[in-house]
């Protein structure tokens, strides 16, 4: 593995960007087009990356989220968006509410999976940030592993990714500004309180704060 340059919580996501693309040239970035996805995008296509965009259709996406992906597609022209599907023999329509961490397993999890499998890059870029949940606290900009995984928004705030969205005039979800500040599948998603974490409109009520794309037995 590349050896890491000395980050520090100033150093700009942009410059752990053109690092991360020096050092893993067949990085690939997955993406859900939430505040932090499109805010990576914009600033990875700036950095120079090239690559694909991967996104899992669950089956279970907000149109606007759909409407998110179409847009940013034709904004950055030079990245590849590529959709996974979720795969065939579904379990049934209720599983979300029987057995949330199984439907998520199987519709999100299991398609980047074998997605990965396929591409095998060495790096993951991602906009997972500390500010958007307690459980995401301590991200580094690097995350050691089999596969390493580049958090560039590590220490961006949400006051600091809507100013950049704003400034940039980037696609943001719609839902977003309606107080969907993370936003995945419409079963489990609900606008955030005041005060609230921005992730706590994700599976509400469901003893579950994280999909398993991240973290777990099975995360990338
Ligand atoms: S977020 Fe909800 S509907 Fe979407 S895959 Fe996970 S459990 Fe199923």
């Amino acid at each position: 593995m590349a050896k890491l340059p000395e980050f520090n919580e100033h150093t700009h996501p942009t410059d752990v960007i053109a690092w991360a693309l020096q050092a893993h040239p067949d990085i690939l970035m997955p993406s859900a087009f939430n505040l932090n996805g499109t805010v990576l995008i914009d600033l990875a296509a700036q950095a120079g990356y090239r690559g694909e965009v991967a996104f899992v259709d669950t089956g279970y996406h907000f149109p606007e989220t759909l409407v998110t992906r179409d847009r940013l597609a034709e904004r950055y022209p030079e990245l590849t968006f590529v959709t996974l599907k979720a795969g065939q023999n579904l379990p049934d329509e209720g599983q979300y509410i029987t057995d949330p961490d199984g439907c998520c397993a199987v519709r999100k999890v299991a398609p980047l999976q074998n997605y990965l499998a396929q591409k095998n890059p060495s790096a993951l870029l991602n906009g997972r940030s500390r500010d958007q949940a307690s459980t995401r606290a301590e991200i580094p900009f690097v995350e050691e592993g089999a596969r390493r995984r580049i958090n560039p928004l590590a220490y961006w705030t949400r006051e600091q990714l809507e100013a950049y969205a704003q400034e940039q005039e980037l696609p943001v979800n719609p839902l977003y500004w309606d107080g969907f500040l993370s936003i995945g599948c419409w079963p489990c998603t609900r606008a955030v309180r005041p005060g609230e974490d921005a992730r706590a409109g994700r599976w509400a009520g469901k003893g579950k704060t994280e999909c398993g794309l991240w973290v777990g037995e099975k995360a990338l």
